[in-house]
């Protein structure tokens, strides 16, 4: 894996960082090159081709969820491309087609370099409130047009502080662009704010308390995200006693690079009530048994898994297994313009690459609501709601 080059492509502090957390990905990449076979699939557009018009009718209409959503990897490619232009960025000189290329690497995942860059990309236009808040409204407009009903949007606000905006003023750009969309479409919104595994635990602690103090500008959840291998969660187990003493949903990044001990570690020691991909829980059928049994939430991202290399391919992908054994998964974007999807198209591959049926759809979209950390009331309202439009599908 020595092979694998990689120099910072703009001098911001966390590059290093997001560098580390990919680098340990890619390892797992290099050793399972099928996945780069499905994407030549989805490029040719092979997942249209048998697909049923009947079913993507019922997707569209299907109330949905996306409770795993990265604000930094969730960007439209043209917005990124008109805030390059204004800020003057080096890759301003690329046109359109050029840096979509760059952005979207699901294309061409082989490429660490090129992810990386993606991610680079992203947070280099997202320094100032005004294009904090363009892109929240845009998120929200954009899951609400596939017919999400609920959506949670996450991030660490410190990657946007290089050139000095403060925590507070990104939360509140961030909500400004979420309250603007609200205004204009039925969608609720949360937001879930993320520690990082491999940053101190009192920089985690900061962070829960600053959930906790901004909890009524829209926070309704606290994460733990990064590369898990040598970082355990439990390391960070007072950031989560403040945040879910604080009243805020809990889930953690675990089982997505690491074996289950990793899921378990979040239960036991951080009140996970929900898991970030939780890929790795099919392995330890004890756990499962626990986490029905505890009535955790998994927020499975099976494209995003597939893209990195961590499932060789969707077919491989252990969300329909876990379902059939009771577990009450969810279905995810993760990144929508890094992995170039929105929810739809992973009910769709659910559909057409695991042959799950339209009731296993519906019951993963239901699952979304139940698992949503919304205040109980307004959750139960919506869930009658969505149920009985569900009913009428
Ligand atoms: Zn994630």
């Amino acid at each position: 894996m020595s092979a694998v080059q990689f120099r910072p492509w703009a001098p911001f502090p966390h590059a290093e960082t997001l560098s580390h957390f990919y680098i340990l990905k890619y390892q797992l990449l290099l050793a399972t090159p099928s996945s780069s076979i499905y994407w030549q699939n989805q490029k040719s557009g092979a997942r249209l081709r048998s697909f049923n018009m009947d079913i993507r009718e019922l997707i569209q209409k299907l109330p949905k969820t996306d409770l795993h959503c990265h604000l930094d990897g969730s960007l439209r490619v043209h917005t990124v491309y008109e805030l390059a232009q204004e800020l003057g960025l080096p890759i301003s000189n690329l046109n359109l087609d050029e840096l979509e290329q760059q952005l979207v690497c699901g294309k061409k995942v082989e490429s660490l370099p090129d992810f990386l860059k993606a991610f680079k990309i992203t947070s280099a236009v997202m320094l100032t409130e005004k294009a904090l808040t363009r892109i929240a409204y845009e998120l929200v407009e954009d899951a609400f047009r596939e017919n999400v009903r609920y959506l949670e949007i996450r991030y660490y606000p410190g990657w946007m502080t290089q050139n000095g905006l403060t925590h507070e003023k990104v939360i509140l750009a961030v909500q400004s662009g979420i309250d603007q969309a609200k205004e204009k479409y039925d969608i609720e919104v949360g937001v879930i704010l993320c520690a990082i595994r491999i940053f101190s635990p009192q920089e985690s602690e900061k962070i829960a308390h600053l959930a906790v103090d901004m909890k009524k500008y829209g926070i309704v959840g606290f994460d733990l995200v990064h590369a898990e291998r040598g970082n355990p969660a439990k390391n960070h187990r007072k950031a989560f006693d403040i945040a879910s003493k604080g009243g805020l949903g809990i889930t953690v990044h675990a089982g997505e690079d690491e074996a289950s001990w990793s899921i378990e570690d979040a239960i036991d020691y951080c009140h996970a009530q929900r898991i970030g991909h939780g890929r790795t829980l099919v392995e330890d059928q004890k756990l499962i048994q626990k986490v029905v049994q505890k009535q955790i939430f998994i927020e499975s991202c099976p494209s995003s898994n597939v893209q990195i290399g961590l499932t060789p391919d969707f077919q491989s992908h252990p969300i329909k297994t876990l379902l059939e054994q009771g577990v009450a998964v969810t279905l995810n974007t993760d990144n929508r313009l890094l992995t170039g999807i929105n929810v739809s198209d992973e009910y769709v591959r659910c559909y057409e690459l695991l042959q799950m049926n339209p009731e296993q759809l519906k019951q993963i979209a239901l699952h979304g609501f139940q698992a949503s950390f919304l205040a109980d009331e307004r959750k139960k309202i919506l869930i009658a709601q969505v149920q009985e439009q569900m009913n009428n599908l």
